[in-house]
Order: C-alpha cells, then sequence, then structure tokens
C-alpha cells in the first residue's frame, strides 16, 4: 500500500488505499480496480455472445450448413429446416448485400411455424441463433396487449432483445425473435367491428409495425412508456421475427378448403391423395386468414412451414440422437463422477411410452427421464450403473404421476 498523498495513476485522482504496480510510479485505487474488472466482465460476455459483425458473405453458413447443423439438434422436421435454412440464409445474404446494388430490394423473410406444442419450433429457432452467434430471445405472443392496457406492450420484444445483446444496438437490429403462441393473439370473431378486441387485432396492429420494419423507440430498462425517460431507437428493419403457434383446429380450416377445391372448379386436387393424418402439410396462407390473423400480418410473414406431429420413433430418437439429448447429459453429469451410464433398449422405450400414455410428447421425456434418475444422481453409484425398464418402473412408480403431468 502506498501513503496517502499517493495519487491513482489511472484516475489521477488521490486515494487512501492504492495498489503499486511493478514499477515504484505507478499505481491504481480500489474503484479503478473494480471499473477494470466490470470492463473486463463485460469484454468476456460479449466476446462469449459472439458477433455478427464477424458475419460475411464468404462465411455466412449455406442452407445445406443451417440444416446440418440443425439436424445435430433437432430430430425430423425435414421439410421445416429446409424451409428455415432458406429463409435464414437469404434473411442474413440481404442485410449483408452491398448498399449499391442497383436497386434490387430484397424483401424480409419473416417465418411463420405451425405446428403442435412441442414439436421443436422453439428449439430450432433458438439452435440458428446459437450458430449464427445473434441475439436471440423468445416473447410469449400471449402476454402482449395493446398500448395503455394492463400487460406488456410490443416493443417490450425489443428491450428483451436489447438486453440480449448487452445493449449493443447494433447486434439488436441483426438478432432473431421467436415469437410463441402467435395462434393466440387471433381476432376472436370474423367481423372486426363489434368490439375492440384488446388481446387480438390490437396486438397483431402493434405487432404489424415491427414486423414490417420500422424505427421504434425503446424504454431501455423495459416498462411503460413514460415522457421524460430515455429512449433507445431501434430499427427493426433487420431483425428477424420466427412466429410460432399450434393453430389448434386448423386442420379442419384447411379440409374445408381443400373440399371446397375438390367439388368446385378444381378437380384435379381429387386426384391427388390427401393425407389426412398431417393435414397441417397442406396449410396455406389463406387457412391463417381464417383462423384469425390479419391479412396485414400475414403479408409479413411470407414464409410459412409447418411441423410433422412426434411419432414413437421420433420420441425415441430424441432421447438418444441430439448433440445434447437427456440421455447424453445425464452420462455426461455421471461420467464427471467416473460412473458410466447406460441405457438398456426397453428402459428407452419404456420411457417413450410413457411419454405417451401420459400425452406428454417431447417436453415429457426431460421430465420423465429426471423423475427416473433423480435417485442416482442424489445416491451417486459407486460403480458403472444401468438403467433398465425394471428400474425405470420403480422410480416412476415412486413418482406421483399427477405432478409428473404438471411438471410438463
Ligand atoms: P414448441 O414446438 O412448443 O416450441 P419446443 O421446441 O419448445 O416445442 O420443444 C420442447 C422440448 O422438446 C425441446 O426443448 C426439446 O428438448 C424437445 N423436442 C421437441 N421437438 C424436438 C425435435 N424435433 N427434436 C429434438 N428435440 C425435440
Amino acid at each position: 500500500m502506498a501513503n496517502k498523498q499517493d495519487k491513482c495513476s489511472f484516475c489521477g485522482r488521490p486515494a487512501t488505499r492504492l495498489f503499486m504496480g511493478e514499477d515504484p510510479g505507478v499505481c491504481i485505487c480500489p474503484e479503478c480496480v473494480e471499473s477494470g474488472h466490470r470492463m473486463v466482465q463485460e469484454m468476456i460476455a460479449q466476446q462469449a455472445k459472439g458477433k455478427t459483425k464477424d458475419l460475411s458473405l464468404d462465411t455466412l453458413p449455406k442452407p445445406q450448413d443451417i440444416k446440418a447443423f440443425l439436424d445435430q439438434y433437432v430430430i425430423g422436421q425435414d421439410e421445416a429446416k429446409k424451409y428455415l435454412s432458406v429463409a435464414v440464409y437469404n434473411h442474413y445474404k440481404r442485410i449483408l448485400q452491398p448498399k449499391d446494388d442497383n436497386g434490387v430490394e430484397i424483401e424480409k423473410s419473416n417465418i411463420v411455424m405451425v405446428g403442435s406444442t412441442g414439436t421443436g419450433k422453439t428449439l430450432m429457432a433458438r439452435t440458428i441463433a446459437k450458430m449464427l452467434k445473434v441475439p436471440f430471445t423468445i416473447v410469449d405472443a400471449t402476454v402482449l396487449t395493446e398500448a395503455g392496457y394492463v400487460g406488456e406492450d410490443v416493443e417490450s420484444i425489443l428491450v428483451r432483445l436489447l438486453q440480449e445483446a448487452n445493449f449493443d444496438v447494433e447486434q439488436t437490429e441483426r438478432g432473431i425473435v421467436f415469437i410463441d403462441e402467435i395462434d393466440k393473439i387471433a381476432r376472436k370473431s370474423d367481423n372486426p367491428s363489434i368490439t375492440r378486441d384488446v388481446s387480438g387485432e390490437g396486438v397483431q396492429q402493434g405487432l404489424l409495425k415491427l414486423l414490417e420494419g420500422s424505427v421504434v423507440n425503446v424504454p431501455p430498462k423495459g416498462g411503460r412508456k413514460h415522457p421524460e425517460q430515455e429512449f433507445i431507437k431501434i430499427d427493426t428493419q433487420n431483425i428477424l421475427f420466427i412466429c410460432g403457434g399450434a393453430f389448434d383446429g386448423i386442420e379442419r380450416k384447411i379440409a374445408q378448403r381443400l373440399n371446397t377445391q375438390v367439388v368446385g372448379f378444381n378437380a384435379s386436387v381429387s386426384a391427388r391423395k390427401i393425407d389426412k393424418h398431417n393435414m397441417l402439410k397442406y396449410i396455406a396462407p389463406q387457412d391463417l386468414k381464417s383462423f384469425g390473423l390479419i391479412p396485414e400480418i400475414i403479408g409479413r410473414l411470407p414464409i410459412l412451414t409447418y411441423l410433422e406431429p412426434l411419432d414413437r420413433e421420433a420420441l425415441r430418437r430424441i432421447l438418444i440422437e441430439p448433440k445434447n439429448s437427456i440421455t447424453k447429459q445425464y452420462q455426461k453429469l455421471l461420467e464427471m463422477d467416473n460412473v458410466k451410464l447406460t441405457f438398456t433398449d426397453d428402459a428407452l422405450d419404456y420411457i417413450v411410452d410413457k411419454a405417451i400414455e401420459f400425452k406428454l410428447g417431447a417436453r415429457g421425456l426431460r421430465s420423465l427421464t429426471e423423475t427416473i434418475m433423480m435417485s442416482i444422481m442424489y445416491d451417486i453409484p459407486t460403480s458403472d450403473f444401468t438403467i433398465t425398464k425394471e428400474f425405470a418402473e420403480q422410480q416412476l412408480e415412486k413418482a406421483d404421476s399427477l405432478r409428473l403431468q404438471q411438471a410438463c
């Protein structure tokens, strides 16, 4: 420590406590140490998030690379993966397009994914963001309300993205937003003028502003806007919006449309064999309109794709194949305790059967496996361990099935 007259070599302020450097003339005060520490932490966080500033047309992964990356984490859903890969590739090509490109303006390719809950919509959006190292946030459309009503304004979406990007505006403006449950803000009635539809059409109108690309004033700390507050301006022009929703019952609207086509003037459709078990594959923008999305929103979501329901085989693959599958995660955890963990085939089948029986889908695989693994994670085995069907059965019997269902 130095004596009282000394000044910090960094801020120049006199300080009672100073840390001396190698060179006796150089010292630093505790405040500067602290702020230096903060700056280093911020730098590390920034690096960990990666920078799209490094993205260039040469380094931008091609659609096939994006799909191959998705294949490592997401099982099946080939159609959706291809649509998503192309849309994301085009989106970033559009951002990286030279300014003076003889006037050809590439339009934004926001995406809407239709598919039952737990089929991998969020997982896909999250995985793409991970690959591109761009800020990513998920928002639930059900919490959004029209400005002035109780709930979150649509601008809150950008606040979250800004936070994800560590308040770097440039990064934020190239991020990806996943809007979940977009179907829940569908217009409730076909006649928009009867009553004000606080949770439906008003929110769609608010979202429209973000989707089509505009400069939005964002209160950096979130919360309600008030006049004295300072705003950050975010241009949503280059933010990619991916929307997802289960659109329960939309199959009926698709079927109705296809039927009218068959009966009506487009008789050739009757020749085509309709796969009644997966009507979603015929989804078209007009079905979203019949469901209650306003045409302007549909127009701003030009890429429409669907997810397949997950069958038994897909669920089984989800348990073991993805790069960070739940079984691999437990194997890794126990490997750190020098225990080799194995699952027998019939134990895996059993977990899948239970997920189907409880109607828990892919989300249930995690909670079921967690319940089965609980006692082992607590009493770490002293030697290698095999999860058999009998062991899995015993563990689940001990657990309350109701609690299990609620956990998903
Ligand atoms: P949603 O379609 O409702 O957005 P999610 O993507 O959140 O569903 O899926 C929930 C969880 O289920 C994921 O975190 C993942 O563990 C698992 N999952 C769902 N679908 C798949 C899939 N196709 N491949 C791998 N895992 C999946």
